[in-house]
């Protein structure tokens, strides 16, 4: 039988060239880039032309760019001299094809194209505009390929080129970019022209710019070439930079004494972005969410400041790493994104060693760890197949997994060598691109000590390590351990245990009065090691500094003699313990009523983070294991156990407390309030105080006084806070109200909170805590999933349509509290026709139905023995 069909398909597909796939074929290549774009910010469109001098290094019929959404008007091709309109031609959503009547031969061309293209409204991908106060403002973020969205380009981190960018903006406007504006010039209709530097070789999605009335503060210079610092703001707000200005320069002193290298470029701005989600390395044009950058002084929080500390440490890291040094492929963009956040946290820690963030360091293992037990988590260097991928790459896995990772290989050779070796590869491929290999490879020869075997088994494989520990004293000679390891399991998973990595191990145990460390690599399924003991130790800690990436399963008496002498632990070691001690609950193999049965003995503990660690065993418990019934018993467990501390510490700040007791009661009190009558009455009386006037109770506590006044609140407090939203303007001030709009457990007003979403007036940019805040109430977790379930339509259509980052593939995660098979069956039965509408989609809903499988077990296995232990309360 004849198919007409397929004989037409078959003669398209030879007349025009197909396009790519993923990547862009190897053979063309770009030299330089030059941009030149009008940017007005209270216009819908852009328009730009872009010229590319590019080495085509054999001939080629079509040379293909990466560009989406935008309007290719005019294409020129000039070879050897001669200029000729190419033919465009259409290449799919994210690719575009120019081709000359005969093929184009080999050697240098130029390629001129002219476009134009509407500014993202609803996201923050691509080249998007944002109000702030009564003024539009242009912004770009093109990681990880967005930059295709602004200028037809090479969008792929291997094209490392130079730059050099044009603007045409109004002559009011402030217009910034990677490099120093080389000249301004007037143009017609009230325009200038403004001309920046070429930037040293850049990929695509480190270039950007911004456009409107921006301010400026001079932060001054820092580093061996005295690098000019700014802080750039929306008008009017230069006053809450004051922060920043004073903290940017000392953290680029810190990392360029690390890398023994001189900061890269030739100036470091800092620009704050209404409404914008964290944080982007752009080379020497740092953006930051707004209210990550800027804090008014009047109610500044210690978290603001710390959290900004982290990020922009974070993101001048990669100045070097990930800038200067950038990854070949988005398979190792954890080379970036690990390393930052790895030396970001060692940054921190010198530059107020009295925050003690190593103990902070602990929950961010714990919580890679977590979820890494999915059979769903990705490898670190996952390969990357589609766009999905890209998008699913920058996760908990890349960043906390990588970063845990890497302190464990750091340790492990010692931490001048590891030194060594970062310095020894950022000289190495300056400028240029890396891979895993080159790092590894580079570090371990600098380091003295290859590591790129047992690295690899971290790498290239998904999951963490369950090492049990047996210690042997009775054979007559010195103690012994007997180790094994297999992949780290909750129960109802079903992942394979056959996996096996080479762990390097670290114990401490005690000896006489004090306590011995040792380390070794465990490289077999099983193996023993001799303990250079003298008697049988009374305790020993399986991950001594808690830098090991495995979970610790302690045999015979060794967990209870632990717990015993937790005091002797530093207090890392107690997060990392009690974080073991759940692990192994989910795993079955710890009982959780036991487990919640330690929290007496931790509450009271005097580090904040310890007490973190007790209530967080008590919240898994509260999200996972707790029927309606049992949440009075559970209240007064709760009550019982924090009640006496918290009221110690009430609402209100004391005079001489220091910056852990007011972490400490933002963590503790709130937890106690919502079961406990005075504490709660007091949060309603401080949230009118805070409502009549934002600046009359202490910032530091705000969140949490709003939260918990709305969880045991009433329709009349929503109403207010409802009211309070249309007269604040402050960005950190709404995002209390919209946080505490998602908090009320009452599922009625839940409902209504929810409704907010597909208002006009509200931005989904700033209104996300509406969708998630529900998912920590017990009482209102379903609400989410059947809110998107009745109303995905329109909440998507207040989605970007195309972005890298999508607020829709995150979607699933809203069924990600569901402990049940009927419920896992709805939310599968919903997203499984939608996988394809987000980037990312298809691995968040696996793992939103695996966490739900997991639960299940978990609180069919758990949950017997945590109601008979509530039931005594
Ligand atoms: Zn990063």
């Amino acid at each position: 039988m004849l198919k007409p069909f397929v004989t037409l398909v078959l003669f398209a597909a030879a007349a025009l060239a197909a396009p790519p796939t993923l990547r862009l074929p190897e053979d063309v290549r770009p030299v330089s880039y030059r941009l030149d774009l009008t940017l007005i910010p209270d216009q819908d469109t852009f328009t730009g032309a872009v010229d590319i001098d590019l080495d085509v290094q054999k001939p080629a019929n079509t040379i293909w760019l990466n560009s989406r959404g935008l309007t290719l008007d005019e294409a020129t091709l000039t070879v050897a001299g001669h200029p000729q309109a190419a033919t465009i031609e259409p290449g799919g959503q994210d690719f575009a094809g120019f081709a000359l009547p005969a093929a184009i031969p080999a050697g240098r061309a130029r390629l001129r194209i002219a476009y134009h293209g509407n500014f993202n409204t609803k996201g923050t991908g691509g080249l998007f505009k944002m109000k702030d106060g009564d003024n539009w403002y242009i912004y770009t973020q093109f990681e990880a390929i967005d930059a295709r969205h602004a200028f037809p380009c090479f969008d792929e981190p291997n094209y490392k080129v130079p730059w050099q960018l044009t603007l045409h903006v109004k002559k009011d406007h402030a217009a910034v970019s990677n490099t120093p504006i080389l000249s301004e010039s007037g143009e017609d209709g009230g325009r200038k022209k403004v001309v920046f530097g070429e930037t040293k070789p850049l990929p695509s999605y480190l270039i950007a710019f911004a456009v409107g009335p921006f301010e400026f503060v001079d932060a001054g210079h820092a580093g061996k070439k005295d690098t000019p610092l700014r802080v750039i703001t929306p008008k009017g707000k230069t006053a809450q930079a004051k922060y920043a200005a004073e903290t940017i320069g000392p953290l680029l002193t810190l990392l360029e004494n690390y890398f023994g290298m001189p900061f890269p470029y030739e100036k470091l701005d800092a620009l704050a972005i209404p409404l914008f989600p964290g944080a982007m390395e752009n080379a020497g044009l740092i953006t930051y969410g707004q209210t990550l950058l800027l804090g008014d002084p009047a109610h500044d929080t210690i978290d603001r400041q710390r959290g900004f500390v982290e990020v922009a440490a974070h993101e001048m890291a990669h100045q070097w790493f990930g800038d200067l040094v950038t990854t070949a492929w988005w398979n190792d963009i954890w080379l970036n994104e690990a390393f930052a956040s790895w030396m970001s946290s060692k940054i921190v820690r010198q530059f107020k060693p009295e925050w003690n963030t190593q103990i902070d360091e602990q929950n961010i293992r714990l919580g890679a760890m977590e979820n890494d037990s999915l059979v769903s988590a990705r490898k670190i260097r996952q390969p990357i197949e589609s766009n999905d991928d890209i998008a699913n790459a920058f996760d908990n896995i890349t960043y906390s997994k990588g970063e845990a990772v890497i302190r464990m290989f750091e340790d492990y050779m010692g931490a001048d060598a590891f030194q060594r070796g970062v310095q020894h590869y950022v000289r190495q491929y300056s400028w240029r691109n890396a891979t895993a290999g080159d790092f590894l490879d580079s570090v371990g020869s600098a380091g003295g000590r290859p590591i790129s075997r047992p690295f690899a088994t971290f790498l290239d494989q998904p999951g963490a390590p369950l090492v049990s520990f047996a210690l042997h004293c009775d054979t007559g000679g010195d103690p012994a351990l007997e180790l094994s390891q297999k992949r780290a399991l909750p129960l109802g998973s079903t992942g394979s245990t056959a996996e096996s990595w080479q762990v390097p191990v670290c114990i401490r145990y005690a000896e006489g009065a004090g306590t011995h460390r040792e380390c070794s690599l465990l490289t077999q399924a099983s193996q023993e090691w001799k303990l250079p003991a003298k008697s049988c130790p009374a305790w020993l800690l399986a991950n001594a500094d808690g830098n090991g990436y495995y979970r610790a399963r302690y045999e015979g008496d060794l967990l209870p003699g632990l717990l015993a002498h937790a005091s002797s632990l530093s207090a890392g070691e107690r997060v990392a313990l009690l974080g073991d001690v759940e692990s192994l609950t989910r795993m079955g193999e710890f009982k959780a009523a036991d487990a919640l049965a330690l929290a007496p003995q931790f509450a009271d503990d005097p580090v904040r983070q310890v007490v973190g660690s007790v209530i967080g065993i008590a919240g898994t418990v509260r999200v996972n294991l707790l029927t309606l019934d049992l949440l009075p018993n559970y209240g007064r467990f709760i009550e019982k156990t924090f009640g006496p501390r918290a009221h110690q510490l009430g609402w209100l700040p004391k005079p001489g407390d220091d910056s852990e007791s007011r972490l400490l009661r933002s963590s503790i009190v709130p937890q106690v309030a919502v079961f406990d009558h005075e504490l709660a009455a007091e949060a309603r009386q401080l949230s009118e105080r805070w409502l009549a006037d934002h600046n009359s109770i202490d910032p530091d506590i705000a969140d949490a006084v709003l939260n918990t006044a709305a969880r045991t609140g009433d329709e009349a407090y929503f109403k207010q806070l409802l009211a309070a939203l249309h007269t604040t303007e402050d960005q950190h001030q709404r995002s209390l109200i919209f946080g505490a709009l998602g908090s009320f457990r009452d599922p009625a007003i839940a409902r209504q909170s929810l409704d907010l979403l597909l208002k006009p007036e509200f931005d989904l940019r700033e209104a996300t805590a509406l969708l998630a805040g529900p998912l920590s109430t017990l009482t209102a977790r379903r609400l989410p999933f059947e809110f998107v379930e009745k109303h995905y339509d329109a909440l998507i259509a207040k989605l970007p349509t195309e972005e890298a980052f999508n607020l829709g593939g995150f979607l699933p995660f809203v069924g990600s509290v569901f402990c049940d098979d009927k419920s896992s069956e709805e939310v599968s039965a919903f997203f499984e026709p939608k996988v394809a509408r987000f980037a990312g989609t298809r691995r968040n809903l696996d793992q939103t139905l695996e966490s739900i499988r997991l639960c299940t077990a978990f609180k069919a296995a758990q949950g017997p023995s945590v109601a008979e232990f509530l039931r005594k309360y």
